[in-house]
Parts: structure tokens; sequence; C-alpha cells
């Protein structure tokens, strides 16, 4: 049996993650933060498709939280598909930044897909097979204003990735990185699309399924020779 760890599943992109990968025969692994309720759904979700899906609530930025639900469970039954999804933004201009806000992103963003990772890559090391997908942004590969701790976060991520897939390829372990542009989550429900249209050149916002689809593929035995990149999702807004 084929499991998928997701990480941040409960909403949005994660969320269709999940089930997409479910619909694939994917045993799931989904894991959150505080949002029981959202989680619930998308566990029952799941197991309509007759597909298990096991919960775990931990904040990926505490490396003791994230070792007590993971290092164990990892051991005894590896993950073939790990998704770092989880990522918040606290936006504002450098001049504003706290401390706090450039903080809380890059623990939650970058720190979190370490103190994941770590738990995991000795087991799928042994196991010679599987692969790693982390969810990045198009703000980590062209920059924006009023983001520069998520911006740097995502840019982090990207920069563990390529290093990553140098280490671990020759273990046939994939590693790679999908680059969502303006997707149709609660993350972005506060933006005015309209104000931004002209700079994506399909003039839509992505929905989650858009992510979703290119994860199922990357982790597919469809695709044997991506490797270290970065797909953008992102109706062109970064060409
Ligand atoms: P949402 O805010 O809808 O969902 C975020 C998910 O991450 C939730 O499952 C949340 O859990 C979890 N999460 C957040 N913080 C933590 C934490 N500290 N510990 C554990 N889990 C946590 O986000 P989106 O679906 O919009 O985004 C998903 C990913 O895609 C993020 O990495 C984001 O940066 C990236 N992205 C999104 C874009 C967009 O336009 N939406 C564009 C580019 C990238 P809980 O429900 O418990 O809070």
């Amino acid at each position: 049996m084929k499991t998928a760890l997701i990480i941040g599943g409960s909403r949005g992109i994660g969320r269709a993650i999940a089930v997409r990968l479910a619909q694939s025969g994917f045993t799931i692994w989904l894991t959150y933060k505080s949002n029981h309720d959202a989680a619930n759904l998308v566990k029952k979700e799941i197991e309509a498709l007759g597909v298990d899906c096991e919960l775990m609530a931990f904040d990926v930025a505490n490396y003791q939280q994230v070792q007590e639900a993971l290092e164990k469970k990892c051991m005894d039954n590896v993950p073939e598909v790990l998704v770092y999804n989880a990522g918040i933004t606290r936006d504002n201009l450098m001049i504003w930044m706290s401390k706090e806000e450039w903080d809380t992103v890059i623990d939650t963003n970058l720190n979190g897909f370490y103190n994941v990772t770590r738990q995991l890559i000795f087991p799928m090391l042994q196991r010679k097979k599987g692969h790693i997908i982390a969810i990045a942004s198009v703000s980590g590969q062209i920059g924006q204003a009023g983001q520069i701790n998520y911006a740097a976060s995502k840019a982090g991520l990207i920069g563990a990735v390529k290093s990553l897939a140098r280490e671990i390829g020759k273990k046939n372990i994939f590693v790679n990185a999908v680059s969502p542009g303006i997707i149709d989550t609660e993350m972005t429900e506060e933006l005015d699309f309209n104000k931004i249209k002209h700079l994506v050149p399909l003039q839509c916002m992505g929905k989650a399924s858009d992510v979703a689809e290119t994860v199922e593929f990357l982790c597919s035995e469809r695709q044997t020779y991506i490797h270290g990149q970065v797909i953008g999702v992102n109706g062109g807004l970064a060409i």
C-alpha cells in the first residue's frame, strides 16, 4: 500500500492534493495545525472514496512536535510521497515588517520543511524509492513587494529542493518544487484580482486542482525524468 504524507492538507491546495492522490490510490496521512473541522471534512471526503485517511495535528515550526508525530511513525511505515504544502503569509513592507512577521513566515514555510523532511529522509533513503514535493510560490522566483519574508522563505525552499535533489537522486528519490501563481484559496480571498489581472497572461486565477494535478503527475509512475525542477502553475505570471 502506497502512503502519501500531505503536510498542511486541511484546506486549499493541500486539500486538493490530498483528494487527488487518494483518487490515484494513495493512502493519505494528512497533517494540519489547528483547524480540526476542516481536516475532518477532508478526511470524510477521502474516506468516501474508499481510501484511508489519518489525521495528525502539529505545528510544523515546532521541531519537537514534528519529531514526536513523525519520527517513529515513518520508520515503521515510510511514506512513498511527501508533499510539503504548509505555508502562511504575513505581508508587510520592509519598513514596517516586524521581527515576529519575519520569523513566523520563515519558521513555518522554510524551517518547517527541514523539521518534517529530517524525520523521513533516513527511512526514504533505505527504501530507495519516493517523491518529495515542496509547494513554493511565484513570489520566491520573481520577488514581490510587501512579501520579503514570504518570498525569502519560498526562494529558500527552492534552494533546499534543488540541493536535496542533487544529494538523493541517486537513491531513486525524486525531489521537485511546484510553484503556484495566484490560486483561489482562503490565502488569497482578500485579494482584488481585477486590480492585478493584467499581470497574468491567462487573465484568471488558478484553481487548487490545477496545482493538485501537477503534483499528482510528478509523483506518478508516468514521470521518470523530472528531478530538481521548479514547475510553475501560474497562468504565465512568471515566464
Ligand atoms: P491555506 O491557508 O488555504 O492552507 C494552509 C494549510 O497549511 C492548512 O492546511 C494549514 O492548517 C496548514 N498550516 C499553516 N501553518 C501551519 C503550521 N504552522 N503547522 C502546520 N500546518 C500549517 O493555503 P493555500 O492552500 O492557499 O496554500 C498552500 C501552499 O501553497 C502554501 O505553502 C502557500 O504558500 C502556497 N501558495 C499559495 C498560493 C495561493 O495563491 N493560494 C500561491 C503560491 C503559493 P490549518 O488548517 O490547521 O490552519
